[in-house]
């Protein structure tokens, strides 16, 4: 609803969703400014984490720029000799915020693989997003309150926004979209694209509201989603996303105690179950508070850009 008064429509469609809503804000970042951004908002780390993440920007962990015939995207390869991060970094924000994210990665692998034994290094993939996302709020809030020109806020506010829309909303919609698929399977239902289409479309419709036009054609987005022909998998986006909103408020506002049990966390490979680690981080999965607290965030947001907007 906000989008189509910000954007100015009488009728919002799908494709509607993927116009920047905020003018990029022209400002081109350099990579020396991004490395320097980022590694002022890990400081409340402690010297540990922040002297061996500045090492990692300095000594080609990273492949920083786009190539002839270089994959797109961005990845953390976990650790061999140490972390190798790949990016396509393109002077922007959002690029910016790629580099906090998979550094973010590249850092829960270092520390996970320093501290545990070989079998015990490799995080499972409940809590592999939460060290990347974290990393990605205290980025935002570092640069919130260094430019607090309203024009730039607003850019921040939106991107922050348009993570907690495909993070979390949407990440839960195409679970929704695999749990019934696979309960029809388990019930030996025929699936047919007529019904794939009919089931995408019905959550569509259900998620974005009467606010927006669910036109025929997005029936048929869920098969291009390459995570849908593999392991149930999405709703962890929704999970982690949810964790790593929970503890990136804890590391900002709360006390030592919270940034080490943190720490002892990104320390803990896969030495006991996510749900525990994440519990000895500070936040408890098996309960629905860090959901309902990420959706607070989110309402907040949304109210503070209105108002930005207005
Ligand atoms: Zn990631």
């Amino acid at each position: 609803r906000v989008r189509k008064e910000v954007m100015k429509k009488d009728k919002l469609h799908m494709y509607d969703l993927y116009v920047p809503m905020v003018n990029e804000c022209n400002v081109p970042v350099s990579f020396e400014q991004a490395k320097e951004d980022v590694l002022h908002s890990i400081q409340l780390y402690g010297t540990e984490y922040a002297k061996v993440y500045e090492r990692g920007l300095n000594s080609r962990w990273i492949d920083v720029y786009e190539n002839e015939g270089k994959r797109s995207g961005a990845y953390s390869s976990g650790q061999r000799v140490h972390p190798f991060v790949l990016m396509n970094f393109a002077n922007s924000l959002d690029t910016e915020f790629t580099l906090a994210h998979e550094m973010g990665h590249a850092m829960h692998s270092y520390m996970s693989t320093k501290y545990q034994a070989p079998l015990d290094r490799h995080y499972k993939i409940f809590v592999a997003e939460v060290a990347s996302t974290c990393n990605e709020a205290l980025l935002m809030d570092y640069l919130r309150k260094q430019n607090t020109d309203p024009k730039f806020q607003a850019y921040l506010i939106n991107h922050f926004m348009e993570q907690f829309r495909t993070t979390l909303f949407r990440q839960c919609m195409f679970a929704e979209f695999e749990k019934i698929i696979n309960e029809k399977t388990a019930n030996n239902e025929v699936l047919t694209s007529d019904t794939l289409n009919q089931i995408y479309a019905d959550l569509n419709k259900f998620y974005y509201g009467e606010d927006v036009i669910v036109d025929d054609e997005i029936s048929m987005e869920w098969a291009r989603i390459p995570h849908f022909y593999m392991n149930f998998y999405v709703y962890q986006y929704a999970t982690g996303f949810s964790a790593a909103m929970a503890l990136s408020q804890k590391l900002l506002h709360g006390t030592q105690a919270d940034i080490d049990a943190y720490l002892s966390f990104l320390k803990g490979g896969c030495t006991k179950s996510p749900v525990e680690l994440l519990r000895m981080a500070g936040v408890d999965m098996a309960s629905p508070k860090p959901v309902e607290d990420a959706i607070e965030l989110f309402d907040s947001l949304i109210d503070e850009f209105k108002s930005i907007m207005k």
